[in-house]
């Protein structure tokens, strides 16, 4: 078995201070007594766990390599063993939340506070919660709105998975698209990662056409740059604010 651990070591550089770095060796006992204390039937499981259980425990790695060998014994095979190597990161994701229904600043706490309930997920900062003319169908009640920084062990979908689940706890039902809703969660960035499926589009579509995701974003992450449209947050909402250039 082996483990790399990254993190960013520029403070312990400058400062030579302990804080700043990991502990090897607590960090090797810490591998070596969580894989006597669990055990798994496969090696994909024992690698997944062990690199989770490695960034959840030790704040500063951001990025950890591990590898779990062991023999194999086949016939009339010249293979001495089998590993499994995976590579696990925290990640950086932007969420956009609003609600027009109910309580909506309980609401809006409700969600966050099921964020940061996930033992996979750290709430990192979050915006004021900002009151907004609904958009689209509009005979509907005022929203508030909100946004926050998490960082995440999720993959897209997983984190898709989460929001979802937050949502429907909350209690949304889906009627009108684009209508009154206790609750909307949706992921604005994911790192830098572009990607389009069917239930999943990342940046989110619409982000630099809505102030409302805008305004709050922008006071948490002003620098952060669009991977696709590669402005930062601060200039889509300056570009937003501006009404349409009239022609003719
Ligand atoms: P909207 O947020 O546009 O008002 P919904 O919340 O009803 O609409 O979302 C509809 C669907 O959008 C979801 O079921 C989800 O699969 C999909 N979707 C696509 N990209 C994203 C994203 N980045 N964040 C959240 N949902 C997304
Ligand atoms: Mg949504």
């Amino acid at each position: 078995m082996s483990a790399d651990l990254y993190f960013d070591s520029s403070m312990a550089g400058q400062t030579d201070d302990l804080q700043y770095s990991v502990n090897y060796a607590d960090a090797a006992r810490h591998i070596k007594n969580f894989l006597e204390k669990n055990t798994y039937k496969l090696l994909e499981a024992a690698a997944e766990q062990t690199a989770r259980s490695i960034l959840q425990n030790y704040s500063l790695v951001d990025h950890v390599r591990v590898e779990i060998k062991k023999p194999w014994a086949p016939i009339l095979l010249p293979i001495d063993t089998v590993s499994v190597r995976i590579e696990r990161s925290w990640h950086r994701v932007y969420v956009g939340l609003g609600s027009n229904m109910g309580n909506k600043k309980e609401n809006l706490e409700r969600a966050l506070e099921k964020i940061r309930a996930d033992e996979t997920c750290r709430l990192i900062s979050c915006s004021d919660f900002i009151a907004t003319k609904p958009v689209g169908f509009l005979d509907q009640d005022d929203f508030l709105n909100a946004a926050a920084e998490v960082r995440t062990l999720k993959t897209p979908g997983e984190f898709l998975s989460l929001i979802q689940d937050i949502e429907t706890d909350l209690g949304r039902v889906r009627t009108i698209h684009w209508g009154p809703r206790t609750i909307d969660v949706d992921i604005l960035f994911y790192d830098s990662f572009i990607m389009h499926t069917e239930t999943l589009t990342i940046p989110h579509p619409e982000m630099q056409s809505r102030l409302f995701v805008l305004e709050p974003l922008a006071q948490i992450a002003p620098d952060v740059v669009h991977p696709v449209l590669k402005q930062t947050v601060r200039e889509l909402y300056e570009i937003a604010q501006k009404p349409p250039a009239v022609s003719g």
